[in-house]
């Protein structure tokens, strides 16, 4: 009876050397309050100047969502105070932000697609770090002014399941552009969370409640979860009116409930006017033709790979769903005589089932190369599938060549058809009674003669030589 509608904002913070406004470097774990100068610090006098570097990561990303880019975009000041903003305002874009207009495109397990609108992005300043200590509060600058873009959606997700499509798509554009590092635990993509129910059919929009400081897909799906509940319990106990309200609220992951943070400020809260400090932020012809060449996003890999290597939808959306992993795929693909079938099943099968605890593709002990080798010594019959699982724990644990330790481990594949010859000729003689059954038509014989070659063989005897050879020789 009622219908889900939420709406989120994502705040990614740019991968840029510099900060928005200043010189003073981006990067993290430096000791506190030393990556800043008088314009990040907000001392009187100081004046900011724009970073270009953001505005064409604006271009990447605008390119990335279809977007409008805006060739002429302003910037403006948000009254709050707030310790960890020295300034007492935040630097943002409210009437004329830098992109508008976008889509992205969200796809369904049912291979079914729906289209999400983007309302804007816009170029931000971070503010520093409250660090709570004991009794006692303190604050870090080093992240002030560090560029944000907020990419704000319209509200046209319907479930938790949508909104979370959104975001893992979102991302993943982010790392495919690297535009950002999107760590979601060091806070480089902050997600908040507009929710409202309405009755189905209805078209208007109810309250919304916004949902703050969710840094997991886990946790925004369950949080997203316990909100509509909480709604539609009030909507049912005809208390709506008075328990649902605009507002900011936080998830808390062991009670599993949201709770009220603040009431929602209204625009006017926050007095917002045109930055009298800073010039408009100017496009121009060259930046848009240089920037909006953007790599190949997950979408278009996803079909390339179909195409080009014949992987089924599924397996070609998991090895694009990061760019790591399609970046280590296309590694293998490059090795010569490697099949994409049995690159396929040696990444997403093996190599993934192996990757625990701290590891991952980017700090696999067996990298692209490595493991690019081992598919190409399956696919020239120098190793079995089989072997193949073998060399793999080894190289897990010793960091040497694939081909030596082959040999370490003893499993080369015999092609060799006089050797794989010799061992045939050697089990029908032992075996004169099979023989003469499997002759009378007792067909079911033929596995235990391969059986019995195999394991004469010790598994090294290439499967396909000894079928061929068993046949010609049994009649
Ligand atoms: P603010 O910064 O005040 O939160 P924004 O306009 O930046 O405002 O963001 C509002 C977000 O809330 C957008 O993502 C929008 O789609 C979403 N939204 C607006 N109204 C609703 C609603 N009734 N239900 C769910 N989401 C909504
Ligand atoms: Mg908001
Ligand atoms: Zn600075």
């Amino acid at each position: 009876m009622f219908e889900v509608v939420i709406g989120l904002e994502v705040h990614v913070q740019l991968n840029t050397a510099t900060k928005l406004f200043c010189s003073c470097p981006t990067s993290f774990n430096h000791t506190q309050n030393t990556n800043t100068c008088p314009t990040c610090l907000a001392l009187p006098g100081a004046l900011p100047v724009l970073n270009k570097e953001v505005l064409h990561k604006s271009i990447m990303l605008g390119t990335a969502i279809d977007a409008t880019i805006n060739k002429t975009s302003f910037f403006d000041r948000k009254s709050y105070f707030y310790p960890d903003s020295p300034s007492a305002y935040q630097i943002t874009q409210l009437y004329t932000p830098v992109v508008e207009h976008g889509k992205l495109q969200i796809d369904f397990e049912d291979g079914t697609h729906k289209e999400i609108r983007i309302n804007r992005a816009h170029i931000e300043a971070d503010a520093g770090k409250n660090i709570h200590d004991g009794d006692i509060s303190k604050v870090d600058l080093n992240r002030a002014g560090t560029p944000l873009l907020e990419i704000v959606s319209e509200p046209d997700m319907r479930s938790a399941e949508e909104a979370i499509l959104y975001l893992k798509k979102l991302h993943s554009i982010i790392r495919y552009l690297d535009i950002g590092d999107a760590n979601m635990q060091e806070g480089s993509f902050r997600v908040d969370v507009n929710v409202s129910i309405r009755p189905k059919g209805d078209e208007k929009l109810y309250t919304r409640v916004e949902i703050k400081n969710i840094n997991s897909f886990k946790f925004i799906e369950k949080a997203i979860q316990v909100e509509i509940t909480r709604q539609s319990e009030a909507w049912e106990d005809g208390v709506y009116d008075e328990e649902i309200f605009q507002e900011t609220r936080l998830f808390d992951q062991v009670k599993q409930e949201t709770r009220s943070m603040r009431g929602k400020e209204e625009a006017a809260d926050y007095r917002y006017f045109p930055e009298p400090d800073l010039l408009k932020a100017v496009i121009t012809d060259e930046m848009l033709e240089k920037y909006s060449k953007i790599p190949e996003l997950p979408d278009e890999k996803r079909e390339r790979f179909v195409k080009e290597f014949g992987l089924n939808e599924y397996n070609a959306g998991v090895i694009t769903s990061s760019v790591e992993m399609a970046h280590f795929f296309e590694t293998m693909m490059s090795i010569k005589g490697v099949s994409a079938k049995t690159a396929t099943s040696l990444l997403t099968v093996e190599l993934l089932a192996r990757l625990k605890g701290e590891l991952n593709i980017t700090n696999s002990p067996v990298d692209a190369n490595k493991l690019g080798l081992l598919a190409a010594r399956i696919d020239d019959k120098t190793i079995s599938g089989k072997a193949a699982k073998e060399v793999l724990d080894y190289l897990m644990e010793n960091d040497v060549d694939v081909d030596s330790s082959i040999d370490t481990l003893g499993l080369k594949q015999v092609t060799d058809t006089g050797a794989i010859e010799a061992i045939c000729d050697e089990i029908i003689g032992a075996n004169p009674e099979k023989v003469a059954e499997y002759q009378g038509g007792k067909d079911k014989l033929f596995g235990f003669f391969v059986g019995q070659v195999m394991k004469a063989s010790k598994g090294s005897a290439d499967p396909q030589t000894v079928n061929e050879l068993l046949k010609s020789k049994l009649g």
